[in-house]
């Protein structure tokens, strides 16, 4: 890993079923299904999916009470397949109520997530919250109070305005309104503290739709509390701008030290796979050197040296091959996420970036020796030709992932 990571802002550990949040442990990534949860079947596959992917913890939401029936069903059945991703469950509005009518429900979440916007409201919004507190200490749940930009608490705004309004510099409305986000989220963790949920079992989030402001609300936020802090930019929207934008506003954050559990919140493709967003955050922590996932493969982007597609498939094939490896792979092996490649697109350029990765080939460019050299560890090993290069240079990572990483004790 790269030895050169951000210093961790200081948190203290929250256990959310087998996984630590903060108290400097890794970044944690997350996802949340969008199947209706009382379709425990289909919930259940896109659990299981989002765990395969990569997934730490899964947030699924509990919005009635045929979702709260199902919620231990779906963890029993998760548990037999042999998954114990924590499953985290998302109220709004009616989670009192249903933590209360459901009991297996709230044992068999890991954490519950409580937006102090849509707990109640007018003087139903405190009792209603307490109900939820008091709940998660009956059962040792932890909770992350999840502050949305759409979904402030308007009773709080509405307090906080009228008495910005009697200052004699009163501040700019949506100076206000940031401010209310921040005190909605710590007053609701500090009443949370009073009515006697542990300091260690709150995580915060504030999330906005803006780039520039969330980075401002959680640098403001992380200096403000030692809770962990999930980090997400709310409404990112799909494919590349979704990921650029959550990329661009999770990074800078990450790179202060800033946040302890992630999520990249993309709209999938109408028919597109939901795991998208846990291989976007887990390539956003390993490409920053934070943590490593699985091997990533390096590519040059091709330029008139190169006349065919080949090398752009080669490389595309390369990364889905050591996907598709890695699982097998991390239980025999130490070490081998952190495994760096190349597929360059022509012996010009190509053999230098080679050789900083641990395995690279340079495919042969237009009018060059139909040859490609493979450099492993920086020294040029095997030269490479005809029809199965891309086969032989799989049985060459094989080969090296085998003699280079330490087998883990069987
Ligand atoms: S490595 Fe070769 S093909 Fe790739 S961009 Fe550089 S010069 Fe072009």
């Amino acid at each position: 890993m790269n030895a050169q990571q951000p210093e961790r802002r200081a948190t203290v550990p929250v256990r959310i079923g087998s996984v630590t949040i903060g108290g400097g442990s890794p970044v944690v990534v997350q996802s949340m299904t969008n199947t209706d949860t009382a379709d425990e079947m289909a919930t259940v596959v896109q659990v299981a999916e989002l765990a395969r992917a990569g997934s730490e913890l899964v947030r699924v939401t509990v919005n009635n009470e045929d979702a709260a029936a199902a919620v231990p069903r779906i963890r029993g059945r998760l548990e037999r397949m042999g998954l114990d991703v924590p499953l985290v469950g998302d109220f709004h509005f009616n989670g009192h109520k249903l933590l209360a009518r459901y009991p297996a429900c709230a044992e068999a979440l890991a954490k519950y997530r409580i937006n102090p916007g849509n707990v109640g409201r007018g003087a139903r919004r405190d009792s209603q919250f307490a109900e939820m507190i008091d709940i998660a200490c009956r059962y040792e749940k932890p909770v992350r109070i999840g502050v949305n930009w759409g979904s402030l608490d308007q009773d709080l705004l509405a307090r906080m305005m009228d008495a910005n309004a009697t200052l004699r510099e009163p501040a700019a409305p949506r100076e206000v309104m940031m401010e209310a986000l921040i005190s909605s989220a710590l007053d609701s963790a500090r009443q949370a503290e009073e009515l006697g949920l542990g300091h260690d079992r709150i995580v915060i989030s504030c999330k906005m739709s803006g780039v520039q402001d969330l980075i401002r609300i959680y640098r403001d936020l992380a200096g403000r509390c030692d809770y962990p802090l999930h980090l997400g930019l709310t409404e990112a929207g799909m494919g590349s701008k979704g990921i650029v934008a959550s990329s661009a506003a999770l990074a800078v954050l990450l790179q202060q030290g800033i946040g302890d559990t992630i999520r990249i919140s993309l709209t999938p493709e109408p028919g597109g796979s939901r795991t998208q967003e846990v291989q976007v955050a887990q390539e956003l922590l390993q490409t920053m050197g934070l943590r490593a996932f699985t091997p990533l493969v390096a590519a040059c982007p091709g330029c008139g040296r190169t006349t065919s597609t080949y090398f752009q498939e080669l490389a595309g094939e390369i990364q889905h091959y050591v996907r598709a490896r890695m699982p097998e792979w991390k239980v025999r092996y130490l070490g081998v996420e952190d495994m760096s490649l190349a597929v360059m697109g022509c012996v010009v350029n190509g053999p230098g970036e080679s050789r900083h990765a641990n395995i690279g080939i340079s495919l042969p460019g237009t009018g060059e020796r139909p040859v490609a050299p493979v450099y492993e560890d920086g020294a040029r090993t095997v030269t490479l030709k005809g029809e199965r290069i891309a086969d032989e240079f799989k049985e060459i990572i094989e080969r090296y992932v085998e003699r280079s990483y330490r087998r883990r004790a069987e």
